[in-house]
């Protein structure tokens, strides 16, 4: 694990501070007002030339215009995430969080102090044309902020040609970086489906319109959806995470209805689309059968994840520059997990590469004992760094 070139020695030990500082004070998606704060004053600091805040709610924009080129101006985005995880912290780390059933669980703190890093770096030395937006976005977990930002004019505001994002990747070893040319994250759609019945005693099950029974069915179909309806070289999930319906203390009742929730997980939209007509066939039919009402609610959360495969390619080239070969992995196993960079992947071209937090003593992201690991701010800084100036030098 060598690097072919270094940080400043002070822009990593205050990124480190920041950092541990960020941790302490985790905030829930647009509520991330300390943490914004926090992000405004090392922005001013380290002297970009304009900062904007507020966008899509919490969100901020500091940035780094070059002093070279001429004629249209181009922007490159850099992604960090502001929000933590409701989720009470177990790490007994020094910088543990202050704000109790909160938790950065997801290394969003650590992405916050490379973003800073980077921008301090590119700040020192403004050798390059056009300028580095440095976006901090709010509420990626579960809040699409960066639709917010969208949808508040991010893209109006700051024409940006390309975009790029880090995130650290436990599953991993340290310090490698993940780079592929195509997907990294599925779609994440949530599914809700009520039964509706009649309820009655469940001695005399013939005068009731049983929903339970009904349900099961419904359960069990579904699980032939992604075997006998997708493709078997693509990869698709269906899984029911919650189930409502009775009373565990009256197993004589059978109740009016049942409530269950679940997910589907994609990459291509085709196969999406198939899962959410199935589902609704299944339960239209099945409850049909039973004459019993079915309701279905499928609701599109994230969009997959998709490189861009020439700014995959960009990003692996310049990995190339300071890593080891051996250090850059390539066509890694795309993660069933959902991410709303994906938005801004739709708008415009980039990508989004992982970087190893480690495998064998790394706690997985969204556990309490979960903690991003300071070693990664280094290279994770220069290789973003060096995607903004190879960006910003073709223009
Ligand atoms: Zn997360
Ligand atoms: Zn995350």
């Amino acid at each position: 694990m060598s690097l072919r070139d270094a940080l400043q020695p002070d822009t990593l030990d205050q990124a480190i501070r920041i950092r541990r500082a960020l941790h302490s004070i985790p905030e829930l998606g647009y509520k991330e007002l300390k943490t914004s704060a926090m992000v405004v004053e090392c922005l001013q600091a380290l002297g970009v030339d304009e900062i904007q805040t507020g966008i899509g709610g919490t969100g901020v924009v500091g940035l780094l215009h070059g002093i070279k080129g001429t004629g249209t101006r181009r922007y490159v985005g850099l992604r960090a995430e502001l929000d933590g995880l409701e989720l009470t912290e177990q790490t007994g780390l020094a910088w543990q969080s202050q704000n109790s059933g909160c938790m950065h669980a997801c290394g969003h703190d650590g992405h916050m102090a490379i973003l800073l890093a980077t921008a301090r770096e590119l700040s020192a030395n403004r050798e390059f044309s056009g300028t580095v937006c440095c976006i901090f976005q709010p509420a990626e977990e579960g809040g699409a902020g960066a639709k917010a930002m969208i949808e508040d004019g991010l893209l109006e505001r700051f024409p940006l040609s390309s975009i790029y994002a880090i995130h650290n990747a436990p599953w991993l070893p340290i310090g490698k970086i993940a780079i592929n040319s195509g997907a990294v994250m599925a779609a994440a759609d949530r599914i809700e489906i009520s039964v509706l019945g009649a309820g009655g005693h469940g001695g005399i099950p013939h005068q009731t319109r049983d929903p339970i029974v009904a349900t099961a069915n419904i359960i069990s179909m579904l699980q032939n959806v992604v075997s006998r309806y997708v493709d078997p070289a693509e990869a698709a999930v269906i899984s029911i995470g919650g189930i409502h319906g009775g009373s565990p203390l009256k197993g004589s009742m059978i109740p009016d209805r049942v409530d269950c929730v679940g997910t589907v997980r994609t990459y291509c939209t085709d196969v999406q689309s198939t899962i959410e007509k199935k589902i609704h066939d299944i339960v239209d039919h099945v409850c049909d059968a039973h004459d019993l009402t079915g309701l279905v609610t499928y609701k599109k959360l994230y969009p997959a994840t998709i490189n861009h495969a020439d700014r995959a390619a960009l990003v692996a080239s310049v990995a190339d520059g300071l890593l080891d070969q051996c250090d850059i992995l390539s066509n890694v196993r795309p993660s069933m997990a959902g991410e709303d960079f994906s938005f801004f992947l739709q708008k415009v071209p980039g990508a989004y590469c992982l970087i190893g937090q480690g495998t064998e003593s790394a706690a997985s992201l969204h556990s309490p004992s979960y903690d991003f690991d300071d070693r990664n701010i280094e290279r994770a800084a220069l290789l973003l760094k060096r995607i903004a100036l190879s960006e910003l030098a073709s223009t």
